[in-house]
């Protein structure tokens, strides 16, 4: 029976607003996945380092899940880039942590591969399994990354090769990344699963699009929406791009098309891509119908989701890629690019549109296409909803425990 689960989150707390810095979608999935575990009795204790001198070392959430902030380096945020020397120190302190608490941990749940390093050790001191996620994987990055990107770190790709073999389990999102994992890392399937996260259905409903926007007092002109940490992975300033050549080759009868960009500058070359994407909008004449909202609460994004004719997610790659599954959860179709989950969380020509470029032409006519024709959007946008039920925080929590138990066996 499994009671107790240590989470490790080194770089970055659930606690977090994600769409703010590294804060995006493994934050979700880390804060929804304990919520729902310690609903069903599993104890989650999830270790981050401290990146704030004034928070509490440990925070209660719920009743069976609790934040631990260890101290590693000054308590200030800092880059993924600059923690990696932070680990040790950072695996000291968990190992401390759970010495003078005395908890007896079934086995750990890594995030990311600095807190696979950090897990490896706790596995090696108190002898327990160890599971990681990557939710992000470097050579795959490489491989997908744009020209103005930076490759990974050698130290990374190390690194995650030796998480690989440390691990008793390692988690693929979706059927592609455990084919990454085989192909790019020579992991062994007979340690890799897959497990995909969930959606929060209660918040990520279908609702009436004109009331929403009346609700965010909004015109009922075409709109587009980019949700998501900006950086230039995530393909923000491509996105703008596209909306901007929709614009041009849109018929004045539709309206005046508008979009809207949600989330902060994320990572090293964030504020860059942010600057790239505002440029677009300016060199088009289109800055006053191109919105940089910054980070917004679920609560609230899903009524975005609702108000928009149109989500567009043109990442490099992705993981899973979370805003994909909630526009849907909320009746609206994505144009998407096809790589990574994407295609898995979206079904291809039914519940959204893949574009196999980034060129910025192509999304636009995917765009139009939606936005133009309502019946279409309509059809797309009832597959959405039943292509979302598919995923949920209880099927993941079932899984896992399934991978749990399999690995504490
Ligand atoms: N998100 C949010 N507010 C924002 C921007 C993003 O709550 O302003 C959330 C979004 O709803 C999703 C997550 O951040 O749950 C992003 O996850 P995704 O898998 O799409 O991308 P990742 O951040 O993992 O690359």
């Amino acid at each position: 029976m499994i009671e107790r689960v240590a989470f490790i989150a080194m770089h970055t707390s659930p606690l977090l607003q994600p769409g703010t810095g590294d804060a995006g979608g493994m934050n979700i999935y880390l804060d929804r996945l304990a919520r729902k575990l310690a609903s069903r009795g599993i104890e989650i204790t999830t270790f981050t380092r401290r990146a704030d001198g004034d928070v509490d070392a440990v925070v209660p959430v719920v009743d069976g899940y609790k934040v631990v902030h260890i101290d590693a380096g000054e308590p200030v945020p800092l880059r993924i880039g600059e923690m990696k020397h932070l680990v040790g120190d950072f695996s000291d302190g968990v190992v401390e942590w759970i010495r003078a608490n005395d908890v007896d941990f079934d086995l750990v749940h890594t995030h990311y591969w600095l807190s696979g390093i950090a897990g490896m050790r706790v596995k090696r001191e108190f002898g327990i399994p160890m599971a990681n996620s990557f939710h992000t994987l470097g050579k795959v990055k490489d491989r997908m990354r744009s020209a103005s990107e930076k490759p990974s770190s050698a130290v990374r790709l190390e690194r995650e090769q030796e998480v690989i073999r440390g691990s008793d389990c390692v988690i693929a999102s979706t059927p592609y990344e455990f084919d990454d994992l085989l192909a790019h890392y020579g992991a062994s399937p007979e340690r890799l699963c897959v497990s995909p996260p969930g959606v929060d259905h209660d918040v990520f409903r279908p609702g009436d699009r004109w009331l929403a926007r009346e609700r965010l007092g909004l015109s009922g002109d075409p709109m587009v929406l980019y949700a998501g940490r900006i950086q230039p992975h995530k393909g923000t300033a491509l996105a703008v791009e596209a909306f901007t050549v929709m614009e041009a080759s849109m018929d004045d009868e539709f309206g005046n098309p508008f979009m809207y960009v949600i989330g902060g500058a994320s990572g090293d070359q964030g504020r860059e891509e942010m600057q790239r994407a505002t440029d677009h909008a300016e060199r088009a004449g289109l800055s006053d119908r191109v919105t940089f909202l910054g980070p917004v609460p679920h609560a609230i994004l899903a009524d975005y989701y609702r108000a928009a004719d149109v989500v567009i997610i043109p990442s490099r790659s992705e993981s899973f890629g979370l805003v994909a599954a909630e526009a849907q959860a909320c009746g609206t179709p994505v144009v998407a690019a096809n790589t990574g989950g994407l295609p898995y969380v979206i079904k291809p020509s039914e519940s959204g549109l893949l574009v196999e470029d980034h060129d910025p032409r192509t999304y636009a006519r995917a765009m139009q296409a939606i936005v133009e024709h309502h019946r279409f959007a309509d059809r797309l946008g009832e597959a959405a909803v039943e292509q979302a039920k598919r995923f949920s925080w209880s099927a993941t929590a079932d899984r896992l425990m399934e991978l749990y138990q399999g690995i504490v066996a």
